[in-house]
C-alpha cells in the first residue's frame, strides 16, 4: 500500500512550466505545492542512468533539503531506431539555448542517415518517471509512457519540446496539434500522454480520492 500525500509538498523544479502543470493536477487533491526553486534549494546533478533513477535524485534531495516531501518528474523522447536516444538527454539535445527546433531536425537527420522513412521504421515513445519521497528515505515511483511515430515536417505550434513530431497511436494529428487537454486525455481513463498516465498512477496510490473533483 502507498504512503498518502496531504498537505505541503515541495515540487522538485526550477522549471515555472512544470511547477505550474503540476500545481494544477495537485490542486484538486487539496495539496499545496511549492518549488524548490522558490524554497532556494540547489539543483542536483542529474547523474541517474534512468528516468525513474534522475526523478529519485532529485525528489529525495529536495525532501531531504526541505523536510517535506517532494515530487519529482524526469521525462523524454526514446526513439526506438536510436536505440532509445535521446531518452534521458532529451532536453540537452536542444543545447543550452533550449532549441527543439534544432533537436527536432537532429533526430530526423539520424533517422535519415538511418534510411528511417516509413512509419513503422519511426516509432517512438514518451517516457514520464514520477518519483515522491519523504525526508525519512521512503519512496513511491510511477511510470507512464505514450507510444506512437515520428513525422516530418513537424506539425502544430502548440505544446513544447518535441511535440510536433510525435503522432500518438490512434491519432491523426500529432502532440503540437492538440489542445492541452486533450494531449493529456483528462476523462479518457488512464489519460493519453505519458505524464498523465503516471500522474493518473501516482493520483489513485498516493492522493485523498475523496476531496479530488477530477
Ligand atoms: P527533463 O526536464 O530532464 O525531464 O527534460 C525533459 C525533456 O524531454 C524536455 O525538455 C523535452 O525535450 C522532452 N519532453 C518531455 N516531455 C515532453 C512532452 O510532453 N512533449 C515534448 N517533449 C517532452
Amino acid at each position: 500500500m502507498a504512503r498518502r500525500l496531504e498537505g505541503k509538498i515541495v515540487i522538485a523544479t526550477h522549471n515555472r512550466g512544470k511547477l505550474r502543470e503540476m500545481q494544477e493536477l495537485l490542486a484538486p487533491y487539496g495539496v499545496e505545492a511549492v518549488s524548490a526553486g522558490d524554497l532556494g534549494l540547489p539543483e542536483p546533478d542529474e547523474t541517474g542512468m534512468t528516468f525513474a533513477e534522475n526523478a529519485a535524485l532529485k525528489a529525495h534531495a529536495a525532501a531531504k533539503a526541505a523536510g517535506l516531501p517532494a515530487l519529482a518528474d524526469d521525462s523524454g523522447l526514446c526513439v526506438v531506431a536510436l536505440d532509445g536516444a535521446p531518452g534521458i538527454f532529451s532536453a540537452r539535445w536542444a543545447g543550452p539555448g533550449k532549441d527543439f527546433a534544432h533537436a527536432m531536425r537532429r533526430v530526423e537527420e539520424e533517422l535519415a542517415r538511418r534510411g528511417a522513412t516509413e512509419a513503422e521504421a519511426r516509432r517512438a515513445h514518451f517516457v514520464s518517471a514520477l518519483v515522491v519521497a519523504w525526508p525519512d528515505g521512503h519512496e513511491e515511483l510511477f511510470e507512464g509512457r505514450v507510444f506512437g511515430t515520428l513525422v516530418w515536417p513537424p506539425r502544430g505550434d502548440r505544446g513544447f519540446g518535441y511535440d510536433p513530431m510525435f503522432q500518438p497511436d490512434g491519432h491523426a494529428r500529432t502532440f503540437g496539434e492538440m489542445t492541452g487537454d486533450e494531449k493529456h486525455g483528462w476523462g479518457q481513463g488512464e489519460g493519453l500522454s505519458h505524464r498523465a498516465r503516471a500522474f493518473s498512477k501516482l493520483a489513485a496510490a498516493c492522493l485523498r480520492k475523496d476531496t479530488a473533483a477530477r
